[in-house]
């Protein structure tokens, strides 16, 4: 699996099949991309707020890729003719050989773009199995249950919030780190924005002395193959 980071929790995950999460492309400072360069087959929304929710409309719109999130943000994106498929927490879609499963974050949700007229349901984490297992955890404060995702998952890859104010900190996703026990961290949901500043090297110190697992900081077109 080959994960490419578009800056704040805008990934590509390249492998058999090709899934971007949180496409939060043209209103991000940090991305790397134009819309036109990105093919995905699967985009997978955590949340509704929109810098996540992002640019999946017009994405979908143009490449005719299927779109998973939780029933009330699907059954938005259907309304905008978008070919999207509805789970909830716990549950899993499966695509081609790639099974995509909704987990549990502790966050607000709700649709920016329409104005909070629609429901959003649940904010969401994602656990991604095709060859690799990937979790990403959405916007989320620290929560317990995230020993679940490693006791049933076993996410050799995890891509963490850690810029605070609307998400975890840096101490807090270090805990989240030891309870996730993966191989590969990549911090994301930091520096974007002011109030979402964070020491990332000093997160990448503190999990490298603290736990096995390997933190890579990327700038927005990075990737790295797990
Ligand atoms: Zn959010």
């Amino acid at each position: 699996m080959r994960i490419i980071w578009h800056g704040h929790s805008a990934f590509e995950l390249q492998d058999s099949l090709t899934t971007l999460i949180d496409p939060f492309i043209l209103g991000n400072v940090m991305c790397d991309v134009e819309l036109d360069d990105l093919k995905p087959d699967v985009i997978a929304v955590t949340h509704g707020h929109s810098d996540h929710l992002g640019d999946t409309i017009t994405l979908a719109q143009q490449t005719g890729c299927k779109v998973v999130a939780v029933n009330e943000i699907a059954k938005y994106l259907q309304s905008k003719g978008v070919d999207a498929l509805g789970a909830n927490i716990g549950g899993s879609i499966e695509i081609g050989n790639v099974r995509y499963t909704l987990v549990p974050a502790t966050h607000s949700n709700g649709i920016d773009e329409a104005g909070f007229g629609w429901d959003a349901g649940s904010p969401a984490g994602w656990v991604i199995s095709d060859t690799v297992v990937a979790y990403h955890a959405g916007d989320t404060g620290l929560f317990s249950d995230m020993a679940l995702v490693h006791e049933m998952y076993k996410p050799k890859a995890v891509m963490l919030p850690i810029g605070g104010r609307f998400t975890m900190d840096i101490n807090q996703a270090l805990i989240a780190v030891k309870m996730l026990k993966p191989q590969l961290v990549l911090p994301m949901h930091y520096n974007t924005f002011d109030v979402i500043k964070a020491d990332v090297g000093k997160f990448q110190r503190m999990v490298e002395e603290q736990t096995d697992a390997e933190v890579v900081i990327m700038q927005p077109g990075d990737f790295i193959d797990i």
